[in-house]
């Protein structure tokens, strides 16, 4: 009989583990209580990164005169701004179902509780169905954390989720939370013209970011006017009329039409039944071994609800990964997953993307490396791009010439880091970068001069 896996969850982690594992001969059903697709499609990585377009689009407009071309200012039109996002995030929704369909993945629209090791249970609108299971995936992901200090009201007082786009556009927002999802807001925000103010509880942007890459965003932000309130933490957000006051720790209050929470998330597993199947978790997170397997060896997690990178990119590896232990390929051939290889981008302006070794992180490992940076402003296609804002930096073995990591601040640096990920996981050295033979004239020429 075909191994019986049940799914719980139907974001970038739960679709990936369905389709691979019914592909390698599964019988799969996949529980999601709201959209197929998840989180990652209709709150997160899709709406924000196609309103980062829209507003990089924006901000191009304001740059044009250096192109020679007459200088417009262009308006956003909120409605077809909407109908976008509607459309996009339609589309993808629509080939996650089918793709699912094609495998042969029962899909059921309700919400789903472990009864035990082998058992889950569904709630759809009509009906409450157990289904028996041999192997089970949690992948219920995770949602805005939200301190007891402030009630998001969904008009002014906004999480993440209530941005694409507000009802009313921001004329000023204070974004409080300074790591990537709230720098990324500071840039979409401001982009379309808002006042911003970011609230940084530390002395830098982007904390656990290499301290030049942070510095070159802080600059961009500076130069467009952004208010950076460094070493504060907010204790109240309140509405008061029309205005939004965030008071901090420090005594600084800042006034604004809206404020947005970008403080992090918490994982979705209240309610779900971990302790009636003896499933161990931390803080909400289910603890996972390196094949994502919980202490119940037949119970798995994969992407945020598991702890480990919070990116649609992991969570999907990891559902592959699980689908591949559940179908027991990892005694044939199987790689296990690599996190410290996970390339990441912040689609701010410029984009900063990071893979690998980090140099700070070298240093404090007082590992010897060898560093090798290019800025842009020597890149052909930069200068005609009119962009030549950032840098290419490659980290790698003085030794073996091994590419060990890399960072890129620039234009579509979330591209370009694709080329040092794979280096570093095929274990390429710098001598493979700079034999290759790039387009000319194109941005990746930089990566083979950081590489010489
Ligand atoms: C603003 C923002 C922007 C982001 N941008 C990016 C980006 O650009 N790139 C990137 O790689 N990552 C990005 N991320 C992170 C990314 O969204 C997450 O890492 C990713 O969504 C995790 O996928 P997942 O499968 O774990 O969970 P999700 O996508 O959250 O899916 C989980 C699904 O489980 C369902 N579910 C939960 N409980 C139950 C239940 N009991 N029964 C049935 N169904 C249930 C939920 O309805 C949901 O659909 C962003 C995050 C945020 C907040």
């Amino acid at each position: 009989m075909a191994t019986r896996f049940v799914i719980i969850g139907g974001g970038p982690a739960g679709n990936s583990a369905a389709t691979y594992a019914a592909r390698l001969g599964a019988q799969v059903t996949l529980i999601e209580r709201d959209v197929i697709g998840g989180a990652a499609h209709l709150w997160d990585c899709i709406p924000s990164k196609t309103m980062i377009a829209t507003g990089g689009a924006m901000s191009f407009t304001r740059r044009i005169g250096g192109m020679g071309l007459e200088q417009q200012d262009a308006e956003v039109d909120v409605a077809a701004l909407t109908g976008r996002i509607e459309d996009i995030k339609g589309r993808l929704q629509r080939n996650t179902i089918q793709l699912l369909e094609s495998q042969g993945v029962r899909m059921i629209a309700g919400g789903a509780r472990l009864l035990g090791p082998n058992r889950v249970e569904v709630t759809t609108s009509s009906s409450v169905e157990v289904i028996e299971a041999d192997a089970i995936l949690i992948s219920t992901g995770s949602r805005p954390r939200i301190p007891d200090w402030c009630h998001p009201d969904g008009e002014r007082i906004l999480t993440t989720r209530d941005c694409y786009p507000p009802n009313q556009f921001p004329t000023s927002i204070t974004v409080v939370g300074s790591g990537v999802t709230g720098v990324e807001f500071v840039h979409m925000f401001s982009s379309f013209g808002a006042q911003v103010t970011l609230v940084v509880s530390r002395q830098q942007v982007l904390p656990n970011k290499d301290a030049e890459v942070a510095a070159v965003l802080e600059d961009d932000f500076l130069r467009r006017g952004v208010r950076l309130l460094k070493g504060a933490r907010a204790t109240s957000i309140e509405r008061v009329d029309d205005q939004v006051v965030v008071s901090c720790d420090d005594g600084r209050v800042v006034h604004s039409s809206h404020a947005v929470l970008a403080i992090g998330s918490v994982p979705n597993t209240d309610g779900l039944g971990l302790e009636a199947a003896g499933v161990a978790a931390e803080r909400g997170y289910v603890i996972i071994n390196r094949h994502c397997q919980s202490n119940v060896s037949h119970i798995y997690a994969a992407g945020d609800v598991s702890g480990k990178l919070p990116l649609s990119s992991v969570a999907s590896m990891q559902g592959r990964k699980v689908a591949e232990h559940v179908m027991g390929l990892q005694k044939v051939a199987h790689r296990h997953l690599d996190y410290d290889k996970a390339a990441s981008a912040i689609f701010t302006e410029p984009e900063i993307a990071d893979v690998g070794l980090a140099e700070t992180e070298a240093f404090a490992q007082g590992r010897k490396i060898r560093v090798t940076k290019v800025p842009f402003s020597a890149t052909p296609k930069a200068l005609i791009n009119n962009d030549s804002r950032g840098f290419v930096k490659i980290v790698s073995d003085p030794a073996t010439g091994v590419v060990l990591g890399g960072s890129i601040v620039g234009r579509h640096a979330a591209e370009l880091i694709s080329v040092i990920a794979l280096a570093v996981t095929a274990h390429l050295k710098v001598s493979d970068i700079v034999e290759s033979l790039f387009v000319h004239p194109a941005l990746a020429e930089a990566l083979a001069e950081a590489a010489e």
